[in-house]
């Protein structure tokens, strides 16, 4: 069960010291590595054992697989902060593994898709099961986000008599490997006409197993200031750059005096692209006033995994249209999201840290980006995923050709 990935790290080959000579399990070699948690951008090589990351640096010693990842970029495991994964559990779960293998993801943080009452199938069948790593943060709504389709669409924070703060707590507790906070939805979609007391429920449940709390916020009531202002250090808000209405930008194009105050406080902005959560022309106001967000997530799930939201390099590749230096954009994938969930051995390769890396590419051109309010955006930069290292191993079979072992 380390690092929620049951299996993983057993039959992994073992780091073997003989003499001054180290056996690595693999090294990418001469990527141009960029890694914020240490302020790291620089070509160098990163090397593998037992699982985990073991030494950046040139290396001399073995390896029972070697990848020339020359052109290309190497940083940490992406984390994407917002997925829905609980397939066929869920109606808006999609296929964890196939989505982190073509999309540079390594972990995938699934928010809200099971509750205290359909937890355990999520465990069992998909947490455990699949090869990238999930972590969740538990709905406090009994069965999650139970009837999210195209035209069945029942908000689960709408009825009080499905919140369920005993359950989430005791579910919570016993599985604190794998779930990392506590979810809940509010807003006129998810919560219709209860407002904001589910949020009172969720604060609730987050005190009691001391988890940070991951809110939505859709249509008013209740309004984002009113939300953020409810939460506490650490609690991240998700769909933070959201269209008109529940804006975070005024009509001026400032940023809301109770947005700054939330930051500074300790609040988390997480982007959560999803279908209807991420606006150009809010991002394009907060980027100008300064204000980046702290992570950013696709809330991918089947009604946006085919357009607008795609993926994380999709979403990833928006915000570097917009302007945003690239090492920041990585760390809102790496090393911020790593302590959003207070696991500071993900998104990092300090030697030590879990050994999952995401190769990258840039490709340059003409690209049509469009967020949820149908607005398009020519961008000149795409990020491509080209490979990801799960838990220390290559985890492209499938593409194996592309970055060719190369012998020691
Ligand atoms: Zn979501």
């Amino acid at each position: 069960m380390e690092n929620g990935i049951p299996g993983m790290a057993a039959g992994h080959r073992r780091a073997i010291t003989r003499g001054l000579t180290i056996s690595y399990d693999l090294i990418l070699r001469n990527g141009r590595v960029i890694d914020p948690s240490q302020n790291l951008d620089a070509i160098t090589d990163v090397a593998f054992a037992g699982g985990k990351v073991a030494s950046i640096g040139g290396h001399n010693g073995a390896a029972a697989d070697i990848r020339d990842v020359s052109g290309k970029i190497v940083t940490p495991g992406l984390i994407d902060l917002h997925t829905h994964v609980y397939w066929g559990g869920t109606s808006l779960g999609i296929d964890a593994d196939e989505f982190a293998r073509k999309s540079g993801v390594t972990t995938m943080v699934d928010t809200g898709s099971a509750g205290p009452g359909n937890f355990h199938g999520f465990r069992k069948h998909v947490i455990e099961r699949s090869e990238a790593r999930i972590l969740a943060y538990l709905h406090i709504s009994f069965a999650g986000i139970f009837a999210f389709s195209k035209r069945i669409m029942v908000g689960e924070s709408g009825d009080l008599r499905l919140l369920a703060p005993r359950e989430a707590v005791e579910v919570a507790d016993k599985n604190r490997d794998v779930i990392v906070g506590i979810k809940v939805r509010v807003g006129q979609h998810a919560s219709g006409t209860q407002g904001e007391a589910a949020l009172d429920i969720a604060l609730q449940v987050g005190e009691e197993t001391g988890m940070p709390l991951m809110a939505h916020i859709d249509h008013p009531p209740p309004s984002y200031e009113h939300v953020i202002g409810r939460l506490r250090p650490g609690d991240v808000l998700t769909h933070a750059f959201r269209p008109f209405p529940n804006s975070p930008a005024t009509a001026q194009g400032t940023v809301k005096s109770a947005v700054l105050e939330a930051r500074k406080r300790g609040v988390v902005f997480d982007i959560g692209h999803g279908k209807g959560s991420f606006a150009f022309k809010t991002a394009r106001a907060m980027l100008a006033n300064g204000f980046e967000p702290d992570t950013i997530s696709s809330d991918v799930h089947t009604l946006c995994i085919n357009g607008p939201a795609y993926d994380q390099v999709t979403t990833l590749s928006k915000f570097l249209c917009l302007g945003m230096p690239l090492d920041r954009v990585i760390a809102a994938s790496t090393v911020n999201a790593a302590t959003a969930l207070k696991r500071p051995e993900l998104g990092s390769l300090k030697s030590g840290s879990v050994g999952d890396a995401t190769i990258l590419s840039i490709k340059e051109g003409k690209f049509d980006y469009e967020d949820v309010v149908g607005e398009h955006l020519i961008g000149d930069r795409r990020i491509l995923s080209q490979g990801v290292v799960v838990a220390g191993k290559w985890w492209h079979p499938k593409r194996s050709n592309k970055f060719k072992r190369i012998e020691a």
